[in-house]
């Protein structure tokens, strides 16, 4: 570098440095100026600007609660709903930043939550102090808005030193009928997991998605709110009428009262008694229950729920306590299985006429008992002294195993395990409800088809499962299969939702019936449903047989059904499991009742009619309440019951004392028979050896100490058995 050029990039240099210096000044002027504004606008606004950053504090970024859709019963009365809720949340943080800011906030706040919550003030000081830190310490959780609206309305004052308190939206599930249809609603836990029932099958239907909303400062150092709303879930509408269930439940507890210490002292009016009510028309269940109940909104109460007293549930581990309540909360009528018994001969019969392999004007003998392997036991008829001669029809009237035994023999094993798979039996229904029991090992198979060797049929198991022994069912499975029988053969998936909606009650889809297969033709319907009737109405035959669906008749109506006497593993204990199914009206069946009582309080425990007696006791206050009207005039040994029973409801309407009812009064009248026209005679029993003279039922001369339990015990019941 010359000179002349060192000397200028001096001068260049020199006027840089002037410019730094001057640029250094200007910065150091503005920050001075900056502190100066800023020690003024503390001085003046500071309050201003620190309650907003406090605010921003306290309302950021919060998570909106979607609302989980309600459950209705099939007329829309809500059987289960979400109600707003609040957890009171505390935020020491934000409450000390003010403290700093207010002297007294601390205090205020501390006092005000001990005044309206649970909590006193020294306890709410130890957690304000303990965790100082945090932002957030949930308080109280799921109050209402009445339980917060005192101290809401305390914080929104002028000049409130209520600081670092806010409240939290969340839903409770509440359910107003508590118990009622508990098996079929189930319950949530943590307010949107379902648990049993259409809570936990349409969990993921009912839930919803979350919301957000997010504060932030803007330009003008103002919030500004951004909201996601929630979107709430859909509601469902059951298929369940609240009026029949309420029907089924008081029937139940009724005899479990009535019952109650009869024999077994201690114990309640059976193991367990259950009923499914359903349309056969579609496959839609009214109502469906059982005597193990608990409240819905306290599932987890093992005394509320009457399993314990306080005292033995003090005592209890949580494993006994949870399987106490897996034990309540259980499905029977979908997830327990059970040897049916007679319930199931009009399927057989059904099925061996459907196969063209019988016909209606065939006979049978029985002489009350059927020797089936050669050199073994024979296995017995109900009527140890047999039926005699008796047709197709009485093989239903009375019950008759040894009948039922001949015509399986008739079909085979082909035959007959085909229309057991028809019928549905070894599979599940596929209803919409959790836990449904498998029966595919629980039922019989030809030959190789077998998963097990010890499934394969053999004649005994023939001869057995042709009336209910021998193979287990579901009581859904039962009630479905009866339904295509008397409906003409259609088979529909049984249901217990039949519509989703959206929240503004929209329709979002319909669940109509689902036919999922035919059984049996309209005409062999037709014949099992006259057969059906006969059981209930038709007359002692010329043996002396008596009908054995008597005991469920409702004077007026014309329906028809089947009992049920299974005797239970192991054979010859004296424990049965009795039950009666039927449908009404007889035309045009609109209903199908199950009902099931497992060791009824007895010392004599096989008769169905314990199942009756429930059976006719939801039936007769269920049929006016469907508008399913009398038609018939009382059969002649029930004209007493049927005019009491006619005189209570006329009562109170004296103007109703038309000549109709003077007509029924008049015992002299010709009894009609409403299937045949003709007048009948009602008949003569006393002197019947197997009629009890007491209650004119056939006597159960049942099985005792020799039956034949070695050719039964073949599948073992699987009364816990569920997936
Ligand atoms: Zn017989």
């Amino acid at each position: 570098m010359t000179s002349k050029e060192y000397k200028k990039q001096r001068k260049i240099n020199n006027r840089l440095k002037q410019k730094l210096a001057l640029i250094f000044v200007v910065i150091v002027l503005a920050l001075v100026g900056l502190s100066v504004r800023i020690v003024y606008i503390n001085e003046t606004n500071g309050e201003k600007y620190t309650k907003k950053i406090l605010q921003q504090q306290e309302s950021n970024s919060l998570t909106l609660a979607y609302r989980r859709g309600d459950i209705y019963d099939r007329n829309g009365t809500v059987l289960a709903t979400s109600e707003k809720v609040y957890n009171v949340i505390l935020d020491p943080k934000v409450l000390t930043d003010h403290e700093e800011l207010t002297e007294g906030c601390v205090d205020a706040t501390l006092t005000a939550l001990s005044e309206y919550f649970s909590y006193t003030k020294s306890e709410l000081i130890t957690i304000y102090n303990e965790k100082k830190t945090s932002s957030y310490v949930v308080l109280e959780k799921q109050k209402t808005k009445e339980e917060i609206s005192e101290l809401q309305a305390k914080m929104e004052e002028k000049d409130s030193k209520i600081k670092g308190v806010w409240f939290e939206e969340g839903y409770k599930r509440m359910y107003p009928y508590n118990s009622l249809g508990c098996n079929v609603i189930g319950y949530t836990v943590s307010g949107n997991v379902g648990q049993y029932g259409i809570e936990e099958y349409y969990s993921n239907t009912l839930n919803g998605t979350n919301g957000r909303s997010y504060t932030y400062l803007n330009e003008d150092l103002e919030s500004e709110k951004v909201i996601h709303e929630a979107t709430d879930g859909y509601s469902v509408m059951s298929t369940i009428d609240v009026t029949l269930q309420g029907f089924v439940e008081d029937a139940i507890d009724g005899f479990m009262e009535r019952y109650a210490n009869a024999y077994r002292q201690g114990e309640g009016g059976a193991k367990t008694v259950a009923c499914v009510m359903m349309d056969p028309r579609n496959g839609e269940i009214l109502a469906m229950a059982s005597n193990r109940k608990y409240d819905l909104n306290q599932p987890y109460d093992v005394v509320a729920n009457g399993l314990f007293t306080e005292e033995e549930a003090a005592t209890l581990t949580d494993e006994q306590r949870l399987d106490a309540l897996n034990g309540l909360w259980r499905n029977f009528c979908v997830s327990d299985t059970y040897e049916p018994g007679s319930t199931v001969k009009p399927m057989t019969v059904a099925a061996a006429m459907e196969a063209g392999i019988i016909n209606e004007n065939e006979c049978y003998y029985c002489d009350g008992a059927q020797v089936v392997v050669a050199g073994q036991k024979p296995i017995h008829c109900a009527k140890r002294a047999g039926h005699g001669m008796i047709t197709l029809e009485g093989s239903l009237m009375f019950s008759c195993n040894d009948a039922l035994m001949q015509i399986a023999a008739k079909m085979g094993y082909n035959e007959f395990v085909r229309y057991q798979r028809l019928f549905n039996f070894g599979l599940r229904t596929g209803i919409d409800l959790p836990g449904e029991s498998r029966t595919d090992t629980v039922v019989y198979y030809v030959g190789d088809d077998a998963p097990y060797p010890n499934l394969a049929i053999g004649p005994a198991e023939l001869a057995t499962c042709s009336f209910g022994q021998g193979f287990n069912v579901s009581m859904i499975q039962v009630a479905s299969a009866f339904s295509s029988c008397i409906n003409g053969g259609y088979y529909y998936q049984p249901h217990v939702v039949k519509k989703v909606m959206d929240s503004n009650g929209g329709t979002v889809e319909e669940m109509e019936g689902t036919l999922l297969r035919t059984t049996i033709s309209e005409q062999t319907s037709a014949k099992v449903k006259q057969y059906l009737y006969s059981t209930m109405y038709g007359e002692v035959d010329p043996n002396g047989n008596s009908a054995t669906g008597k005991k469920a008749r409702i004077a007026g109506y014309a329906m028809g059904g089947k009992t049920g006497t299974a005797q239970k593993i192991p054979r010859g204990n004296g424990n049965y499991l009795v039950s009666f199914i039927g449908y009404a009206p007889y035309d045009e069946p609109q209903v199908v009742c199950y009902v099931i009582v497992d060791e009824p309080n007895s010392d004599y425990q096989p008769t169905s009619s314990f199942a009756q007696e429930i059976w006719k006791e939801v039936m007769q206050k269920s049929l006016p309440y469907l508008n399913i009207y009398e038609t018939e005039e009382p059969p002649a040994d029930m004209i007493d019951e049927y005019n009491a029973t006619h005189a209570e409801k006329a009562e109170p309407e004296e103007e109703n004392e038309g000549e109709e009812t003077v007509k029924k009064e008049d015992s002299d009248e010709p009894i009609i028979d409403p299937q045949t026209g003709e007048v009948v005679t009602p008949p003569d029993l006393s002197g019947d050896p197997s009629i009890d003279q007491e209650t004119g039922m056939l006597k159960d001369l049942t099985q005792d100490d020799d039956y034949p339990s070695d050719i039964l015990v073949v599948v073992q019941p699987s009364l816990d058995e569920t997936e």
